[in-house]
């Protein structure tokens, strides 16, 4: 008898499903079929063109099935219909097309010339069996960033969905085989991560693996990937922060900043939970942006109405309370929220207001850790290098957003942030064009864009000597 995992839908409480939790047995045979399917199989060997075609039947899979899948995606996850529906499913479907368009290019590659008669051929390659995991916050999403560029280049993976929200990821796979993709290629695996996590990652037959998730796992498959060095790409957590300068348009920044910090219920890599303001403005914004915070709309997620949705589990709650005692006894000012809410309709879910805390100084927890949930600390600054030390006083370095009209000083400022990605003037513009992927503990590699998908590409150099009788060195130094 397969072990079972309840699926909760956060929203109510309720049981979406139960789904058959692979084994250890099960894992292994997964990892032998995505490493047959490699090592023998046509998909790392077809033409680049056929291999564009499916990833462009995916995309047309996906759509096919939007509906279907935002509905699902808000089941499981809790987040609102309209992100689901604008956000998460068409940018997956959209992902499959663009690196379906432009993959081939993203290979052509320019050889060095060498000496006379020497020639050299650099080949990009796929890397071989790549696993894929996958956090629950946007679990379509980030997936098909994975699976898009993993599969282009001619990889085999196997696919490890949240054990909290696997229920898009199960649909994906359905239609990939309805795609045609050939066996083994794609394995989705729902599985106890506890159970099966070093199982999959110390395998000598596993040549990559790309995790999306928190630190602490992140830590935990490093050292698994140890036993059988392998390629990674670690996508980890952030404390990111905005920087307000006086001169702003304080209305589109205010409504931004809520934005950044509450999407998705705060439950983003990328979130502003640090919001850093000039002196000069800082009362004012603070009082604005509290104000607004307590207008934003808790709900079902199948509402369109809805602005926010519940948090994902009751652990999640549980971490996000304690965040909140913690930043209140180490004096941090609560302004709004910082409870669960009395709504009698929302008592069943796990849904948490949205929390704001001023005067927060860096040496708060709530400063410098991640609570991955609705909380927004604002924090003052009165000069160009107090903001600049404050922002960079983090052991993350994911993201930052910069607000000023001064252009020139943006991009002066963005040189001195550490962080992989920064927004001047918005928040939260993903192009699959553009390469995303964090500094210092917010982990290496990237997604998305050229260098996205050459993460899952190896180079290889053949070197051919033309010369008629050879290289002298090498030919005549043993030629007796
Ligand atoms: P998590 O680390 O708990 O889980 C992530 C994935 O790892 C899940 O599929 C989980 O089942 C799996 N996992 C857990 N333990 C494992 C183990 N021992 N071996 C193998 N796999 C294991 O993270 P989460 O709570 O799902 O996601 C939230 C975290 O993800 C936050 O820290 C957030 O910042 C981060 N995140 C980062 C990015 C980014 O691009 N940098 C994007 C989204 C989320």
């Amino acid at each position: 008898m397969k072990e079972k995992q309840k699926i909760i839908n956060p929203a109510s409480g309720e049981i979406i499903t139960e789904i058959a939790l692979a084994s250890e047995p099960d894992v292994k045979e997964v990892t032998a079929l995505a490493r047959e399917a490699f090592d023998k199989g046509p998909w790392p060997r077809l033409p680049l063109a056929e291999r564009k075609n499916f990833l462009l039947k995916i995309s047309q899979g996906i759509r096919d099935k939007a509906g279907e899948l935002a509905k699902l995606e808000t089941q499981n996850t809790g987040k609102p219909i309209k992100e689901t529906t604008f956000m998460d499913i068409p940018s997956s479907a959209k992902t499959f097309e663009f690196i379906a368009n432009n993959f081939q290019k993203y290979l052509e590659i320019e050889s060095p010339n060498l000496e006379a008669q020497a020639q050299c051929r650099l080949i990009r390659e796929p890397i071989g069996v790549v696993v894929l995991i996958v956090p629950w916050n946007y679990p379509l999403l980030i997936a098909s960033w994975k699976l898009a560029s993993a599969l282009a280049s001619g990889n085999t993976v196997i696919l490890k969905p949240s054990s909290l929200t696997p229920l898009t990821a199960i649909e994906l796979g359905k239609i990939i085989a309805e795609a045609g993709i050939p066996k083994g290629v794609v394995n989705v695996i729902c599985a106890d991560a506890q159970k099966i996590g070093r199982i999959l990652c110390e395998d000598s037959r596993v040549d990559m693996i790309s995790f999306t998730g928190s630190n602490t796992t992140g830590r935990k498959i490093l050292e698994y990937s140890l036993k059988n060095t392998k390629k990674m790409l670690l996508e980890l957590g952030g404390k990111s922060a905005s920087i307000i300068f006086k001169d702003a348009d304080l209305e589109t920044v205010i409504n931004s900043c809520l934005c950044s910090a509450f999407l998705n219920q705060g439950q983003m890599c990328t979130a502003m939970s640090r919001i850093l303001v000039e002196d000069e403005i800082y009362d004012k914004f603070s009082a604005c942006f509290i104000e607004k915070a307590k207008r934003i709309k808790l709900g079902m997620g199948e509402d369109f109405q809805t602005q926010m949705g519940p948090l994902i589990s009751e652990e999640q709650r549980k971490n996000i309370l304690d965040c909140v005692e913690k930043a209140k006894k180490q004096g941090a000012k609560l302004c709004c929220g910082g409870k669960i809410p009395l709504d009698p309709n929302l008592k069943n879910g796990f849904f948490f207001e949205p929390t704001v805390f001023i005067d927060v100084l860096p040496q708060m927890a709530i400063f410098q850790e991640e609570a991955f949930g609705p909380i927004a600390c604002i924090s003052k600054f009165s000069s160009l290098n107090e903001a600049v030390s404050l922002a960079n006083d983090s052991n993350f370095g994911l993201a930052g957003c910069i607000w000023t009209k001064d252009i020139t000083k943006a991009e002066g400022l963005a040189k001195e942030l550490n962080t992989g990605t920064i927004w001047i003037n918005t928040y939260g513009m993903f192009y699959n064009e553009c390469p995303f992927g964090g500094f210092k503990q917010s982990g290496f590699g990237k997604e998305l864009g050229k260098e996205g998908f050459l993460e899952y590409t190896r180079l290889k150099n053949v070197l051919t000597d033309l010369s008629p009788e050879g290289k002298p060195l090498v030919n005549y130094w043993y030629g007796f």
